[in-house]
């Protein structure tokens, strides 16, 4: 009963047992073990056991494949231990804490109400702690071999994978490795090893007291946000003006704003120059060089007291000790693996999906990935790929955002000025008509040509969260203005402005 519900909530754990097996084109090969070479064989071999590797390996196995899953640390990889599920739990929270300040205003006395990070913490890591055995058991039920351990291949002439001295093989082999926080080196930055990274948030055991977050992308502002609300002094440290710099214009704006509303210090054009513990907490020394002053002076400042230094600087793939390179599976620059759009690497047989590939960077992509990889090979469907365009994302900040297709500039870009039409609103949503806290909504439709396609839609607010899903639907079918028009809206709700827009 419990595994069905977590199945509902979590779909990389859902998802039928019971597919029809026509048109599968596997030759069906028992697991075998080679003794003049002492390598077992599969059918799909998948090194990885997070989003991408255990989706892909899940929908193999059903079409036939006898599959194998290697993983290194826990089954569910980032999204289940360090990535989407904790940290939508402490999302939650924090947004208990905000609907706390407005109750108030709403008619409840709630008295004094005392918050436990311990508690939280407690059932958020027994929630991942049971994902991780559904997990497990998902793959036992589908007669998937779990290995444990660190893949490496080999450097024989046929693509091998090693774990702990043992061999294994097959005639596809999936790498879905993930990727792990940047980290900044001592010898850049002296005294930067006192810092945690996202992975080390979710080890804290107490609520810190005084906070610093260094990062723009969306992870540190969701850490920022979640610190902050939860009460925790906090202060996000940024190289240039604003956060969410890759995002259109106005959420990157708008979020800039709202961070500070919820209580985030922002240091902008700032940079961490040096760390140094006390024995009162670490001590921050930031650099700020403010191109929008007139003197454009250094300025050099201290936080102290700092009892958590989070870096939140981006994410680099786990390629470097897979030994990718002696199988002649080529990387960029950064060690991201070079696929095609149907995931082949440039080794035959050896494919990649998910973080790995640095490519939209998100757990649904991963899965989707992953399994249409395994309708390729394993059912014969020689079309089968994702189509990357218009993949809808969420930043859990506070309020959150929503985002779909093209920003403002991107439009511009590739259509030309004269022929991107922007149609943009902004108000204060209902429910903080009788609230003293207040957030703004936000909304922007990006449309093209004579038709104004609808080819972008950004939001910030209460409920964008949960309402872009349904938007990404019109939007992938390629709804214009004018079907937006035609939608009846649903009265008093912020979305019904996007079918109203003038
Ligand atoms: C803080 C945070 C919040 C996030 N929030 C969201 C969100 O809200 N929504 C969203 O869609 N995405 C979110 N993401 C991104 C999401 O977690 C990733 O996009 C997703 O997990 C990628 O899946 P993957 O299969 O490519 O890699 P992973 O899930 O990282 O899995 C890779 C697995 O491979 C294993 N591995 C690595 N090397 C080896 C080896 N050599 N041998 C054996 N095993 C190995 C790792 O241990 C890991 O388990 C978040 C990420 C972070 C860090």
């Amino acid at each position: 009963m419990l595994t069905k519900r977590i199945c509902k909530l979590l779909p990389a754990v859902s998802g039928s047992l019971a597919l029809p097996r026509h048109g599968i084109n596997v030759i069906r090969r028992r697991m075998a073990s080679d003794p003049t070479t002492e390598t077992t064989r599969f059918d799909f071999l998948v090194v990885g056991g997070g989003s991408g590797g255990l989706a892909g390996a899940r929908r193999a196995a059903e079409l036939g494949a006898i599959t194998a899953v290697i993983e290194s640390h826990k089954l569910g990889g980032t999204c289940v231990n360090v990535g989407c599920v904790p940290k939508k739990v402490m999302w939650n929270a924090a947004v208990h804490a905000e609907y706390l300040h407005d109750h108030s205003d709403y008619g409840f006395d709630v008295g004094n109400v005392q918050f436990s990070w311990e508690t939280l913490k407690a059932k958020r890591d027994a929630f991942v702690s049971r994902l991780n055995r559904i997990y497990r058991n998902n793959l036992d039920k589908d007669k998937i071999q779990t290995i444990e351990g660190y893949a490496r291949f080999t450097d024989g002439p046929e693509p091998t994978v090693e774990v702990s001295g043992r061999k294994y093989t097959a005639p596809h082999i999936l790498i879905a490795t993930g990727g792990h926080p940047s980290v900044v080196s001592d010898a850049e930055v002296p005294g930067a090893s006192l810092g945690i990274t996202s992975d080390g948030f979710f080890e804290l055991e107490t609520l810190p007291k005084r906070s610093v977050i260094v990062g723009a992308g969306y992870i540190a502002v969701e850490m920022a946000g979640i610190l902050s609300t939860l009460g925790c002094k906090t202060s996000l440290i940024i190289r240039q003006s604003g956060v969410l710099r890759n995002f259109d214009s106005l959420i990157s704006t708008n979020c800039t704003k709202e961070i500070q509303n919820c209580g985030v210090d922002l240091w902008k054009y700032s940079q961490v120059k040096s760390v140094c513990k006390t024995d009162r907490g670490l001590e921050v020394t930031l650099v700020t060089r403010d191109p929008e002053k007139k003197d454009n002076m250094e300025k050099i400042s201290t936080i102290q007291e700092v009892d958590c230094l989070l870096w939140a600087i981006g994410r680099q793939p786990n390629t470097s000790g897979l030994n990718i390179g002696k199988m002649g599976v080529a990387t960029d620059e950064r060690g991201h693996i070079i696929v095609d759009e149907f995931q082949n690497t440039s080794r035959p047989g050896i494919y990649a999906v998910g973080d790995v590939c640095g490519k939209a960077l998100l757990t649904p992509v991963a899965i989707a990935a992953g399994r249409k990889l395994a309708h390729r090979l394993f059912e014969g469907k020689k079309d089968s790929k994702l189509d990357y365009s218009c993949i809808p994302t969420v930043v859990f900040s506070h309020p959150p955002i929503g985002t779909v297709g093209l920003t403002e500039e991107e439009a511009i870009k590739s259509r030309g000025k004269e022929n991107v039409k922007i149609y943009k609103t902004s108000f204060t949503p209902l429910y903080h008509a009788i609230t003293s806290r207040k957030s703004q909504c936000i909304m922007k439709l990006v449309c093209v040509g004579k038709e104004e396609k609808v080819v972008g839609l950004h939001m910030q607010g209460l409920g964008c969260d949960e309402m872009l899903q349904g938007f990404s639907v019109a939007i992938k079918m390629g709804a214009t203005k004018a079907d937006f028009d035609k939608t009846v809206a649903i009265h008093p709700t912020s979305s019904e402005e996007f079918v109203t827009m003038r």
